[in-house]
This record gives C-alpha cells, sequence and structure tokens, in this order.
C-alpha cells in the first residue's frame, strides 16, 4: 500500500511541477520588485528536480518516506536559493510522517503538511509579519485544522488553500517596519511575498489532486 502513496506522491510533484512551470515568470515578476527576480526559476528548478528524484525512487521501488525524503534533496539542490532550501526541508520532514511499508490516512496527509510548516519555521526562523511564504502558511495551518473533519482531506486543503492564498495577497501591504521587510525597504509595498504566493499555489494544486 505504501508503493500507492509513493506513486500518489510522485503525481503531487508533477502536478508541482507543472504549476511552477506555469507560473515561472510571474513569480519572477513579483520576487524582482522587492527581492532577486529568481523566485520563478527557482521553484521551477526544485519542483522539475523534485518530481524527477521522486519518480526515480519509484522505479527503485522505494516507499513513500523514501520517495518524499529523496525528493526533499533534490528540490535543494535542484533550486538553489532560500526557498529552495525550505521546500526541501519540507518534504524531508513531511517524509518523515510516512512509513516506507505503511499506508495513508486522511489524517497522515494533515500531519506532514504540519511537519513540513513546522521543518519551514524552524529552519527559516520567520514569524508571521516578517513577509514570507510563513505568512500564509501558519493561516493555512490553522485554517486546515479547522476545516479538516477526519475524512475531507482535499476538500480541506483546498479550503485552506483560499486562506493561504488571501494572506499572500495581503503580504502586499506589509511595510518596511516589520520583519524581513524592513530589509528589504519600502520597495516591496504594494507587491505581494513571492515565497507566500507560490505556497497558496502549490497547496491549491495538492487539494486538487487529491480531490
Ligand atoms: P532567494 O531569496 O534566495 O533568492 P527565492 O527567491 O527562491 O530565494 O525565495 C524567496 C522567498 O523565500 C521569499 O519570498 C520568502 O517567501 C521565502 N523566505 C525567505 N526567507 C525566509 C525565511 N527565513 N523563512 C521562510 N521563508 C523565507
Ligand atoms: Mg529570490
Ligand atoms: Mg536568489
Amino acid at each position: 500500500e505504501s508503493r500507492e502513496v509513493a506513486a500518489e506522491i510522485a503525481g503531487v510533484l508533477d502536478r508541482f511541477e507543472a504549476v511552477c512551470a506555469r507560473e515561472e515568470a510571474e513569480l519572477g515578476r513579483i520576487d524582482a520588485i522587492a527581492g532577486d527576480g529568481d523566485h520563478g526559476q527557482g521553484m521551477a528548478y526544485g519542483s522539475r528536480g523534485a518530481a524527477e528524484a521522486a519518480h526515480a525512487a519509484l522505479a527503485d521501488g522505494a516507499g513513500a518516506r523514501t520517495v518524499l525524503v529523496r525528493a526533499g534533496e533534490a528540490w535543494s539542490e535542484s533550486a538553489g536559493g532560500t526557498s529552495g532550501a525550505l521546500w526541501g526541508a519540507a518534504l524531508i520532514a513531511a517524509g518523515g510522517v510516512f512509513a516506507d511499508d505503511g499506508g495513508r490516512s486522511p489524517r497522515t496527509t494533515v500531519e506532514a503538511l504540519d511537519a513540513g510548516i513546522d521543518a519551514v519555521q524552524r529552519l527559516g526562523g520567520a514569524r508571521v509579519g516578517d513577509k514570507t511564504m510563513i505568512d500564509a502558511a501558519v493561516p493555512f495551518r490553522a485554517a486546515l485544522a479547522e476545516a479538516f473533519t477526519g475524512e475531507n482531506t482535499a476538500a480541506a486543503i483546498l479550503a485552506a488553500a483560499t486562506t493561504a492564498r488571501e494572506a499572500a495577497d495581503a503580504t502586499a501591504g506589509i511595510t518596511a517596519a516589520l520583519g524581513r521587510a524592513r530589509v528589504l525597504g519600502d520597495k516591496s509595498l504594494g507587491a505581494p511575498d513571492p515565497g507566500a504566493i507560490s505556497f497558496s499555489i502549490l497547496m491549491t494544486e495538492l487539494g486538487d489532486h487529491l480531490r
């Protein structure tokens, strides 16, 4: 049964790769406003590397845990950059929730998302209001906990992804007085955080794929 879960995970990563390729230019445009313009490229390279590694692990007979860990390692290596390291760590931490020889309950998916977000917070140290992907991930997590009834994984993730998108859009209003945006200066005011936007996009893909 873990093999089925592993194949499903590889399918999710294929979706991530496809949407990151579609959104590459737009994410780069947003990152160029206050950052260095490479977020689209980082997400495209990272998700492609992760999907390739997942399929290679699957072909080797790996279970769900190993597929996610290999995918996370590949995401970091392929993307470079801050978000690449954070997404890589998130996938590896999510993999820790799965077994190589067990199945997936609806709750496992929610626990894996929580573990991934925990890893981003631990490694990156950002707080809500710092204008990072955490500004989308924390409200996402709270909305998911509220929407999840024990069975409705896909619907709960989709609802939480809508909350994440609204929170990501709202980062446009974060001023230079706060957190990471202070370092960026007023340049970022009026533009949302690219990593918060890409987070919400990927969670929408995840919910849609599990439906
Ligand atoms: P880089 O900043 O190295 O060029 P990217 O452009 O790919 O990497 O990613 C930038 C995104 O990474 C930001 O928009 C933000 O969402 C996220 N990010 C940066 N630092 C942190 C952090 N400490 N914690 C969480 N997310 C962060
Ligand atoms: Mg960048
Ligand atoms: Mg960069």
